[in-house]
């Protein structure tokens, strides 16, 4: 910014007012404002304003120079021209590929190829090596003496060295993908196989067998490993996936399979979410030298806020069934809540959706999603289960005594006619089958074959598992929750 008042400037920036001198005079004062007016002289002008002036025009002519300049600069675009490789002939060609280095992974047929001359001499025998060591595979459906005898074991001898080791254990239970380590022996000529010197190999998890020879017998001596049978216990948020999260956390797929297959039995899997917490604890056999199994799902947990679900393996009646921990040993006063859900119709006279008049509602209506898992809510024989007019797909279990109770509107039936039914036991799945406006259970309790309201009944019903059973299941599922998630 300047402000020259005695010159006539007046402003500053890009705008520049110029006024004639009043006088002309070349004395040291006007050389230097001329000096100082050249310095002032704008160079960068703005060719967006004051179009068409003089300095407008200066200033497209100052950028048109140096635009021109710079493409004075620019280099042509000419091809650059090389040595181009002279053809090769045939025997050029061959000579070269031997003498280039390729990677023989890529089938590389470099080198020289050595003949022999007249100078070799040909052996009428070739010396044998007095042992090989062998490795062979147990394969699926494979017999034990079979892999010998592909190894080079004699026959006779591959069936006598089975023979030995089902001794020790059951060769069924060897399982498929075992190697065994041989070493074969000096035979006394080509023609017979040579003789086993050793063999060994892990039988089982705890147990590896080494079978050495000893003058001219084969004696078997069995190794036992130390296996800790400590179950293992995996916990985690069940996040986007279930069963990727839980196969993060180390869970085996069939185990997370199993655990969705006993949640489904007691909640609606569409009704797990990601804040959700599982719980699996699944058979685990760690040997001492690291080799480890893990087996079936022994407990299945599952915490959705404050709600807990915890499921325990138990063998009742000679059958594995997951009992739900809560209602295990309890005397209930009341049935069992059919389904997860919420009360949408109760018993009595009401106007039907479907039917578009009144009548009478002779059972209780739960809402529920889709596919919700439906139990039974007594002990019981199943005496109905297939399609039934308005009722859909339906189910009809008899209690004891005079005492029955009806589902309605299944998407799918679980239970078959016949079959003896425990409380908690799943029978099938919520759906909309039949007179349904949208996926319900339509629960009915009978008392002489007369619908009554569910609501109105007390089942008096013995717990499923008592007395010393009952104290070892508590037993169980108290040893299981005192271990750690690793
Ligand atoms: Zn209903």
């Amino acid at each position: 910014m300047y402000l020259r008042d005695n010159d006539g400037f007046i402003g500053g920036g890009g705008t520049v007012a110029l006024a004639p001198p009043a006088r002309r005079r070349f004395d040291r004062n006007t050389l230097r404002r001329h000096i100082e007016r050249a310095a002032d002289l704008e160079l960068v002008i703005d060719l967006g304003q004051r179009i068409g002036s003089r300095e407008w025009w200066r200033g497209l002519a100052t950028c048109t120079a140096l635009c021109a300049l710079a493409i004075s600069f620019a280099p042509g675009i000419a091809p650059l021209h090389g040595p181009v490789a002279p053809a090769l002939g045939e025997r050029q060609e061959q000579e070269m590929r031997v003498q280039a280095i390729a990677p023989s992974a890529y089938g590389s047929d470099t080198g020289r190829r050595m003949v022999a001359t007249n100078l070799v001499e040909r052996l009428t025998d070739t010396p044998e090596r007095p042992q090989i060591q062998v490795t062979a595979t147990l394969g699926t459906g494979d017999g034990f003496a079979r892999v010998l005898q592909r190894a080079g074991v004699g026959a006779d001898q591959a069936k006598s060295v089975a023979a030995m080791i089902a001794d020790q254990t059951a060769l069924g239970d060897i399982k498929p993908g075992t190697k065994l380590d041989l070493t074969l022996g000096r035979r006394p000529n080509k023609s017979v196989p040579r003789p086993l010197d050793h063999l060994g190999f892990r039988a089982r998890l705890d147990l590896a067998l080494s079978l050495d020879r000893v003058g001219n017998d084969l004696h078997l001596k069995p190794l036992p490993i130390a296996v800790d049978d400590t179950p293992l216990r995996i916990e985690g948020k069940v996040g986007s996936s279930m069963l990727s999260s839980a196969r993060a956390a180390g869970a085996p797929s069939a185990a997370v399979q199993a655990w969705l297959r006993a949640m489904g039995q007691h909640v609606s899997i569409q009704g797990i979410h990601s804040n959700d917490q599982f719980d699996i604890i699944v058979e685990h056999h760690r040997a001492a030298d690291g080799m480890s199994e893990t087996g079936n799902l022994l407990f299945a947990g599952l915490q959705q806020g404050k709600k807990e679900l915890r499921l325990l393996k138990w063998n009742s009646g000679g059958k594995d069934q997951f009992f739900d921990a809560a209602g295990v040993g309890e005397t209930r006063g009341s049935m069992k809540m059919p389904v997860q859900g919420h009360q949408t119709s109760s018993f009595g006279m009401r106007f039907h959706p479907v039917l578009g008049y009144s009548r009478m509602h002779k059972g209780i209506d739960y809402g529920a999603p889709m596919g919700s898992p439906i139990i039974a809510a007594t002990d019981g024989v199943v005496n109905f289960a297939g399609w039934h007019g308005g009722h859909g797909n339906y189910v009809q279990i008899r209690a004891s005594g005079n005492m029955g109770t009806g589902y309605a509107h299944m998407s799918r039936i679980i239970a078959k006619v016949g079959e003896h039914v425990h409380a908690g036991q799943l029978i099938g799945y919520v759906g909309s089958t039949g007179l349904s406006t949208g996926p319900h259970l339509h629960f009915e309790v009978f008392v002489n074959n007369v619908a009554v309201n569910p609501a109105s009944v007390k089942f008096i019903q013995a717990a499923q598992i008592a007395g010393a059973e009952l104290s070892r299941f508590k037993a169980t599922l108290a040893h299981l929750m005192s271990l750690r998630a690793r």
